[in-house]
């Protein structure tokens, strides 16, 4: 899988930073937030690195639509199926991490 040079979360799917593995399969890995905004909050992440959810879009459609079946299946497993996805998408939107991932939000009822 190719790797961007310091990136925390390619680090973490290389298994150079310590994350709580959710799921994993060939393309694609699944870990806990460390800063938790729902009850369960899980980032969903290609294997390959690509810096937002335009490029992945654009480069690997099957790997986005993935990315949301793997979503659907953390939600089922960890509450009633119902979720949020979330992927910020440039500075002012509130992306830190330049690794697409999508943020699961699930686990409770959202009111807002
Ligand atoms: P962004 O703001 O959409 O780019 O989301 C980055 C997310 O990565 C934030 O919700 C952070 O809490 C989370 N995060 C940062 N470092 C780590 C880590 O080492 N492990 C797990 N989550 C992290």
């Amino acid at each position: 899988m190719s790797e961007a040079n310091d990136c925390l979360f390619c680090k973490i799917i290389a298994g150079d930073i310590p994350s709580s593995k959710v799921y994993e399969d060939e393309t694609t890995y699944a870990f806990k937030d460390i800063n938790p905004k729902a009850k369960v909050h899980v980032l969903v992440v290609p294997k390959k690195h690509y810096a937002n959810v335009s490029e992945l879009a654009k480069d690997d459609p099957a790997e986005l639509a993935h990315i949301a079946e793997v979503a659907q299946s953390i939600a089922n497993d960890a509450y009633n199926g119902s979720f949020r996805l979330v992927f910020n998408t440039g500075l002012d939107a509130g992306q830190t991490v330049f690794h697409v991932h999508a943020h699961v939000l699930t686990g409770e009822k959202f009111d807002e």
